[in-house]
């Protein structure tokens, strides 16, 4: 079996589940699965999604695949239905769209089966929603109709400037609440930055998995483990001498004597191409180490310098120990998208299930 899977550590998971439901004191914690649980494989969490109250997901997609694996629990679609007839299957599966806008909320109140829905409102981000001036049409076209609340989301809860997360808060939060309803608002940034913003259900998901949305807050210094871990192995090493160039396009030339390590990772596994020779750095043993020149589709190359590591040594790409919030601060990119990329060419190693 090729030498390149992620571990998946569910003892991290249950831990991150405890610690944002403390967190979240008197709000409850729906758990963001989207993209397959941000790459890191819902069936691989099962054992401990169980346990989870309730879910979000993009699609109904999505949410079919829950249902296909054995979770019963109620699932929300943040993006609604794309069309009239997906609500029948919502109602029938226990799915609760989130309406965003005018076409929706028709379908939703002309659909024979209505299933329990959400109204999605824009608070600041514009990306979807009915705006605050909207609000009261649309709640009162949902009178009497099976609406659990309002929800929204928050462009800007991960920046040290939470002027404009405040700003998005105070237009929620003014907004006339019938009697019943719920509110859902906070995202993993949110629900650590922006106290108030927890309301009746919080929904993280990158926290979920261990990592740290803040640029200056480790996942450590908030209390999370991370879930995922991308280990790797040295294929082969060859000694270069200075000049010598390596990989495609030569896209890696030594400017001095030294071992190459080549190891199976790339983008054919959904590792970025785009990475900058020698930006983002790998861990063998205990050393980081460089990956140089052009990652290729089923390889990369580290350079080791005068070090020699034996072929098989394993590599960690990131994980415990070697966060892949500074990796992909290494790569240019941010941590969901190191994790969501993975292609399913990665294996997966469940550990402590
Ligand atoms: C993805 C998403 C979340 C979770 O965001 P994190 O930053 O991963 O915690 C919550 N709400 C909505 C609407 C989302 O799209």
């Amino acid at each position: 079996m090729r030498s390149l899977w992620k571990e998946v550590d569910l003892a991290a998971l249950r831990h991150n589940v405890r610690m944002l439901a403390a967190q979240a004191g008197a709000a409850r914690v729906m758990a963001v699965v989207k993209a397959d649980a941000y790459g890191h494989g819902v069936a691989a969490l099962l054992p401990v999604l169980r346990e989870m109250s309730c879910f979000a997901v993009a699609c109904m997609e999505e949410a079919l695949a829950l249902r296909a694996l054995g979770l019963a629990q109620p699932v929300l679609l943040l993006e609604g239905v794309f069309a009239a007839d997906e609500l029948d299957v919502c109602a029938a599966e226990g799915f609760e769209p989130w309406l965003h806008d005018g076409r929706q909320l028709e379908w939703y109140r002309h659909a024979a089966a209505k299933p329990a829905c959400w109204l999605k409102v824009d608070s600041g981000m514009h990306r979807l929603g009915f705006a605050p001036s909207e609000v009261p049409q649309a709640v009162a076209a949902l009178q009497g109709l099976p609406c659990r609340g309002l929800a929204t989301h928050f462009a800007c809860a991960d920046e040290a400037d939470l002027s404009h997360a405040e700003a998005q808060w105070r237009v929620f939060d003014a907004l006339p609440l019938p009697p019943g309803w719920l509110r859902t608002a906070a995202n993993s940034a949110a629900l650590f930055a922006l106290p108030q913003s927890r309301a009746d259900w919080v929904r993280p998901g990158l926290a979920l998995y261990g990592m740290s949305p803040f640029a200056g807050r480790s996942a450590a210094d908030l209390g999370l483990r991370p879930v995922l871990g991308l280990h790797s192995a040295v294929l082969a090493t060859h000694f270069v001498t200075r000049g010598e160039g390596a990989g495609y396009g030569c896209g890696f030339v030594a400017t001095e004597d030294g071992y190459l390590a080549t190891i199976a990772l790339g983008y054919g596994d959904g590792f970025p191409r785009a990475i900058a020779s020698g930006t983002v750095q790998v861990r063998i043993g205990a050393a980081a180490f460089p990956l140089v020149g052009r990652v290729a589709m089923d390889m990369a190359l580290v350079w080791l310098g005068r070090e020699a590591v034996p072929v098989g040594s394993p590599v960690l790409v990131f994980g415990d120990g070697h966060p892949v919030e500074m990796v992909a601060t290494q790569a240019g990119t941010i941590p969901y998208t190191l994790t969501t990329m993975l292609s399913p060419r990665v294996h997966t190693v469940v550990k402590n299930g």
